[in-house]
């Protein structure tokens, strides 16, 4: 969206690309950061990478529907494609090429051991709707994993569907109604209480299930304020919705009263757990008081995520919720692995209860499912332990090191991410967003901004455990240098300018969120120009 839009600015686009100091070139690359149109800009129709032998001459049986235009595809060959994608993943900053800080986001290494299991031929080749007998080995393996996971929360069942965080809170949330359903008190109950810190997900699943939305503020030490918590609590409350370390990146140590005191009140305690990853190994949720938790496998477990990639979210439940677990289950009975996807659950509680149905067509994401096992069986309960400690480790010590030039947003150690806000640029001219652009300039894919919304200008920085200290170093260093030179007050100008190096400038986010180009249109655009016509134009 935003590269079409862009490229309507600019014909080349060379003239949106290029730093004003640097050489204008011929065919608007720069060096090897190569220029890309889009697919349908070019090739030639009727081109193709695929050699078919001509359909045999059939009767018309579609009563003059059939389609006689063009169908609208680019025509290219395959080294033109291959060369096209290649181009465009060189254009996106990932996880295999730097220091990616974006807090929240665990953007973590991906082990090629995930991989190499991942793409074994009789796991990447599974269909989801083959023969039970013939994927005995991949239940065992959804198993496996749901054992690990009820292991390492101390939880009773779990929900192996959800497709990710977002879909594993929409699969807690439904279950803890059915329980209220269950209950009786699903109409009475109509409150779901979310700190003003929660992620944007948080109060949208809640919404989204017909609740009420009320915040809990925050207080000065950036955790849940117990005595509005309590407050809020009433016989109208159906639960409390909250991450853990949540997204200030400080564990909520009051976390057991909090349970305490939404249990007495009749509700029910959903935590976030996508910063799982910060206390894996070593805390529990279920000894908490958690009644139910999703996890992002993608990011506790690694899997690679971002740009809209595949991610897996399964949700573990308590014994009171279990019962409404949605469908299918992997059960093991006299005749192996079979996968439920009807009746009425036990899962270790006696009590018959009415599932939420089904969430998802199929069983799962079982390319993340073997990632996340993979990961877990490499790294052993004791390497997951150290998982947790050394993304803490990471953490404090970019704070620590940047302290003294930022803002940390509040005093005392952080878990995984280190939170600061905009008061170190005060008077200076520039911005956390100027802030973030000019780190793009010093190859560095900036930190979350403006999240999470109780700070000032937030910029939120999740090192994870696996970047090396000297790379930490360099990353810190940078950040020193630009807080530095925000700080003297001569550089607004050029911190508003950035980033100048990147294959794209400042885009209007304005224009591009209130009329985004969606649709490319072959009129404006004619495929494969001659460009020794173009650039005598
Ligand atoms: C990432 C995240 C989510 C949403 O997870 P998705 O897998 O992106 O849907 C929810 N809450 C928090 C705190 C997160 O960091």
């Amino acid at each position: 969206m935003v590269q079409s839009l862009d490229r309507s600015q600019g014909r080349s686009g060379a003239a949106v690309a290029a730093p004003p100091d640097a050489p204008a070139t011929f065919t608007g690359n720069r060096a090897l950061q190569i220029e890309e149109k889009l697919i349908f800009e070019q090739g030639q129709p009727g081109r193709t990478g695929v050699d078919l032998p001509e359909p045999p001459k059939v009767k018309d049986r579609l009563n003059g529907l059939r389609r006689i235009g063009e169908i609208g595809l680019p025509g290219l060959s395959e080294p033109q494609v291959v060369q096209h994608y290649t181009r465009l993943s060189q254009k996106n900053y990932a996880i295999d090429m730097g220091v990616y800080p974006l807090g929240s986001c665990t953007m973590k290494h991906n082990p090629r051991i995930n991989e190499k299991v991942a793409r074994l031929p009789g796991i990447g080749d599974l269909h989801p709707l083959q023969p039970v007998s013939t994927v005995q080995g991949a239940l065992e393996l959804i198993d496996q994993l749901a054992h690990w996971l009820k292991t390492l929360t101390g939880m009773a069942a779990v929900a192996m569907s959800p497709a990710a965080g977002a879909h594993g809170e929409m699969c807690g949330m439904m279950a803890i109604a059915a329980a209220l359903e269950a209950r009786g008190e699903r109409r009475q109950r109509t409150v779901v209480l979310a700190p003003e810190s929660a992620h944007g997900t948080n109060p949208a699943t809640a919404a989204a299930l017909g609740f009420t939305v009320k915040p809990i503020p925050a207080n000065d030490r950036g955790r849940v304020d117990l005595a509005a918590l309590t407050a809020a609590l009433g016989p109208d409350v159906a639960a409390i919705m909250l991450t853990n370390p949540n997204t200030c990146g400080l564990f909520e140590s009051e976390i057991i009263e909090i349970a305490e005191a939404v249990h007495a009140a009749g509700a029910f305690f959903y935590c976030d757990g996508a910063n799982f990853n910060a206390i894996v190994g070593r805390v529990r949720p279920g000894d908490l008081g958690v009644d139910c938790m999703h996890i992002n496998l993608h990011k506790t477990f690694s899997t690679p995520h971002g740009g809209g990639g595949p991610g897996a979210g399964p949700v573990v439940l308590s014994e009171a919720l279990a019962p409404f677990a949605p469908y299918p289950w992997i059960v093991r009975d006299g005749s192996g692995w079979r996968i439920a996807e009807e009746g009425s659950a036990t899962l270790g509680s006696e009590k018959a209860a009415t599932p939420l149905g089904r969430l998802k067509a199929f069983h799962g994401q079982m390319g993340m499912f073997t990632r996340a096992l993979a990961y877990m069986m490499s790294h052993g309960a004791d390497g997951l332990r150290q998982v947790a400690e050394d993304a803490v480790l990471s953490a404090n010590y970019v704070k620590a090191r940047l302290q003294d030039v930022m803002t940390p947003a509040f005093d005392g150690p952080c878990m995984h991410e280190a939170l600061f806000d905009d008061g170190f640029l005060k008077d200076t001219g520039v911005s956390t967003l100027d802030f973030a652009k000019a780190m793009i300039d010093e190859g560095y894919h900036p930190m979350t901004m403006y999240f999470p919304l109780v700070v000032h200008g937030a910029l939120l920085i999740e090192p994870t455990e696996s970047q090396a200290k000297e790379d930490l170093d360099l990353f810190i260093a940078a950040l020193r240098s630009l807080a530095e030179r925000a700080k003297s007050g001569t550089e607004a100008e050029a911190f508003k300018a950035a980033p100048r190096l990147a294959p794209r400038r400042r885009l209007d986010e304005t224009l591009a969120a209130r009329k985004p180009v969606l649709r490319w249109r072959p009129s404006n655009n004619p495929p494969g120009g001659d460009p020794l016509k173009q650039a005598a134009e």
